[in-house]
């Protein structure tokens, strides 16, 4: 008999400093001088303990740092994968590479712009597990609005999120299908062969049950921008 499940997903969140330092990381303001880190393995086995009778689905993902920059990335992956299908979410393009696709049933790239070769050539192997995620704001608004975006993005799946400081709504949708479906309450469109999701986070958050576990060890029903924002 099929498992019931009473949250939608879990995620592990890796805090501390980031690398890359994108200008527009939610986590900027929060951003602690401290190295990539996860909560600690007790932390985490305690939390995967807790719900793995009750979702099926983690994600580990990043907001002040990105997960492919924890030293113990690896060993959280090893574990999580024997109770849980585990979706990737990362901004780190340069580390796509050296991961094991195998152990993922999806793999988010934040891309903000266009992608370079390398990125290209991973999307193009592993288009079935890529999503796209994007948030849209004044700096790439014209090639997401002229759609030239999804044209040079290999990808079929896309999360266009809107600015949670500005939360307008892309203008492109006006030349896009929707397909009828919608995830959290977000409508999915069709572009081509490409399925692009407009993502109001205030909005979405209305419907999704989750659990995020800190890097402070602090089990919470929000991940970092909620709050921030106070949305
Ligand atoms: S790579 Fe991700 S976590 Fe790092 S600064 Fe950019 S948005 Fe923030």
């Amino acid at each position: 008999m099929r498992k019931r499940y009473d949250h939608d997903y879990i995620s592990i969140l890796a805090g501390g400093v980031c690398p890359i330092g994108c200008k527009f990381c939610v986590g900027n303001s929060i951003r602690k001088k401290e190295k990539p880190h996860f909560a600690s393995m007790e932390k985490i086995k305690i939390f995967l303990e807790l719900f793995k009778d009750r979702t099926r689905s983690l994600s580990i993902s990043g907001s002040t740092s990105d997960p492919l920059f924890v030293d113990n990335f690896q060993e959280v992956v090893e574990i999580a994968k024997k109770d849980f299908k585990i979706a990737l979410h990362t901004c780190a393009k340069d580390k796509l590479r050296y991961i094991n696709t195998k152990s993922f049933y999806r793999i988010c790239i934040s891309l903000h712009e266009y992608p370079d070769e390398k990125t290209i050539d991973f999307i193009k192997k592993n288009k079935s597990k890529v999503r796209i995620s994007t948030v849209y704001h004044n700096g790439n608004k014209k090639i997401l609005d002229d759609l030239s975006f999804f044209d040079k993005v290999p990808a079929i799946s896309f999360t266009i999120r809107k600015n949670i400081f500005n939360p307008v709504t892309p203008k492109f949708i006006k030349k896009l299908k929707r397909t009828g479906r919608k995830i959290f309450n977000q409508q999915e469109y069709m572009y081509k062969d490409k399925k692009i999701v407009v993502w109001d986070f205030a909005d979405a958050n209305k419907y999704i049950n989750a659990r995020y576990l800190w890097p402070d060890g602090n089990i919470r029903r929000q991940c970092y921008w909620y709050n921030l924002h106070k949305i």
